[in-house]
């Protein structure tokens, strides 16, 4: 299968995705074509944040649970990181995610006096990129993702460990840089389902395609039968056991596939890769 019919059809699963995710009522979010998203900028980074370090349904929950349990931004900002932890109710990854808000806060706070962010959206994308990039711990696709739901910037938001999912896919390639694949990405992927397949893949990668190579999960994977990685690994077993269609996994096949280094390690997310050819 080709690299742009593979995105066609992660497209699709990502709306089945989607419907389960957003089945659940949620607070303070805006439709956003398919996908349910904060209205401000603060929100949207912090919302974002959760998505990165928890999976879909926790992070929405959490997003939730902070919400109502503060009045305000202003009063998660003055209180402790003990309570802004408790306030998200998740306990994985939690003491990592109250620091950031409350850094957030914070620096927030100390630059514009206040916590509205919604200047940024009168600001230039270079201008935009400058302020956040100051912000510690904030993932780069979130700047992108600010970007395109604020700027309308035509990219699909990406980070390394979504560029690891679709190298191993066989959607990228490793020749050029990252917002060049980001560019690519978004003019093949419907603009109504592009903020579910973000999500979708940041999902798929917490929970079974992580970019650490020993920790990846095939037989749990539901779109094995679309991936190259998957593919190289049933290649090679077939060719050492001698057997069609084997059990055994590619996470449990330590011989390391094409991209993968001699210790069997898949290869380093990288920030420079493009579409394959076939793309277009
Ligand atoms: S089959 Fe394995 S390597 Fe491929 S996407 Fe699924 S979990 Fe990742």
């Amino acid at each position: 299968m080709k690299a742009p019919e593979k995105v066609r059809t992660l497209a699709q699963m990502a709306v089945s995705f989607g419907r389960r995710w957003t089945s659940k009522p949620s607070l303070a979010l805006q439709g956003n074509g398919a996908a349910p998203y904060p209205s401000t900028v603060l929100d949207l980074i912090i919302f974002h944040k959760l998505h990165i370090c928890l999976p879909a349904e926790n992070a929405l929950k959490s997003y939730r649970h902070l919400r109502s349990s503060f009045v305000d931004w202003n009063e998660v900002r003055i209180s402790t990181v003990r309570e802004i932890q408790e306030a998200l109710s998740a306990p994985a990854g939690s003491l990592d995610i109250a620091v950031f808000i409350k850094d957030l806060l914070e620096f927030v706070h100390r630059e514009r006096q206040d916590l509205n962010l919604e200047f940024l959206v009168e600001q230039t994308s270079t201008d935009i990129r400058r302020f956040l990039k100051q912000v510690r711990g904030l993932d780069t696709s979130t700047i992108e993702m600010v970007l395109r739901q604020r700027k309308e910037y035509p990219v699909f938001p990406l980070n390394p460990a979504l560029v690891t999912v679709l190298n191993r896919l066989g959607v990228l390639r490793n020749s050029e840089t990252i917002l060049q694949q980001e560019k690519a990405l978004h003019e093949l992927v419907d603009p109504r389902r592009a903020l579910l397949l973000h999500h979708f893949l940041l999902d798929h990668s917490r929970r079974v395609c992580p970019p650490d190579v020993a920790s990846v999960d095939c037989p749990s994977c539901r779109i094995r039968q679309i991936c190259a990685f998957y593919a190289r690994g049933a290649r090679t077993r077939r060719s050492r056991h001698g057997q069609k269609n084997s059990p055994r996994t590619a996470s449990r096949d330590r011989r390391a596939p094409a991209g993968a280094d001699r210790r069997g390690r898949a290869a380093k997310p990288t920030p420079r890769g493009r579409i394959r050819k076939a793309v277009h």
